[in-house]
């Protein structure tokens, strides 16, 4: 890899992003290192610059419009386009089975909402070298669509989300409408939604569903190859450090799609380096 690779990270400043950050900059790549909060996170890449590596500073909020629309005339004046996007960005509110409409719509805007954003903005600045470019949606094991435990009740949902010839963005969309509204009107414990993290759950079910929808739009049509992945329970802020692994365990399967050479390898689920079932 060289400096010529153009990486972006979103949620750069802490936790899983930072890491990612630092493991795409420490092969060589250009990563573009952002966050919301512009203080915090230019602070966060000095360290890495500081040591050497590639790393460009840029302030992104994944939910604001202007905010991506003034990094994307950016990168497109300083880089002409980018390689590689990391959605790492995220929230979660919910550790028990609470569900405040606040913090709903807050998780599905950020976490479903934000990532979508980024892929629409990032896209058309895609290169379409030989080997392709990558997205890498940073989701989560709670939002598998077939998962033993807390998984969607309805049948027929299930089964609407799963069918790749029917599936569109606006069915994706339309469900989680559905879901803020039960929680607005107070009947989501009875909407058969995850039992636990629901709204979190289901933001990165919502994340899932579209890397499978547009992984068949973007592999064909534009050469850019789409997957996700968990990173297992991690020792961040949002677990309060309560992980099983630390942030550099749970970069590296990210890191590892981001970088990989496979263009059979889009709209699929992974973790450990391993592909899991949606
Ligand atoms: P952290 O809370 O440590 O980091 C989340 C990052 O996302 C922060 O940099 C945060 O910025 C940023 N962020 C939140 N909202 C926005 C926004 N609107 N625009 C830009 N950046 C934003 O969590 P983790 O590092 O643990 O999480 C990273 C990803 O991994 C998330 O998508 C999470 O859902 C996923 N994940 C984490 C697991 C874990 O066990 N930790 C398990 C499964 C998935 P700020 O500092 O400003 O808040």
């Amino acid at each position: 890899w060289s400096s010529n690779t153009i990486a972006v990270v979103t949620g750069a400043n802490r936790g899983i992003g930072y890491e990612i950050s630092h493991q795409l900059a420490m092969h060589g790549l250009t990563v573009i290192f952002t966050s919301r909060d512009a203080s915090v996170g230019e602070a966060a890449a000095k360290v890495l610059q500081e040591r050497g590596l590639n790393v460009v500073y840029c302030q992104l909020d994944i939910v604001d419009p202007s905010s991506v629309e003034a990094f994307s005339t950016w990168i497109k004046e300083v880089y002409g386009g980018i390689d590689i996007l990391v959605n790492n960005a995220g929230v979660n509110f919910n550790f028990g089975s609470d569900n405040s409409v606040e913090h709903a719509e807050n998780v599905i805007a950020t976490n479903y909402y934000g990532t979508k954003n980024m892929i629409k903005a990032m896209v058309p600045l895609m290169r379409h070298s030989s080997s392709g470019a990558r997205i890498v949606n940073v989701s989560s094991r709670l939002g598998r669509l077939n998962g033993r435990r807390n998984r969607i009740g309805n049948v027929d949902l299930r089964r609407k989300l799963e069918e790749d010839e029917s599936l569109s963005e606006e069915f994706i969309d339309q469900t989680m409408d559905t879901f803020l509204e039960q929680v607005k009107d107070g009947s989501w414990k009875e909407g058969g939604w995850p039992q636990v993290y629901t709204d979190y759950s289901l933001s990165k079910l919502a994340v899932n569903t579209y890397t499978r929808l547009m992984a068949r739009i973007y592999s064909e049509r534009e050469n850019i190859y789409i997957n996700c992945c968990c990173p297992g329970w991690v020792k961040t802020a949002m677990t309060d450090w309560a992980g099983h692994t630390s942030p550099e365990e749970g970069a590296d399967t990210a890191v590892w799609l981001a970088l990989l050479k496979d263009q059979t390898v889009s709209g699929r689920f992974f973790a450990e380096r391993r592909e899991i079932n949606f």
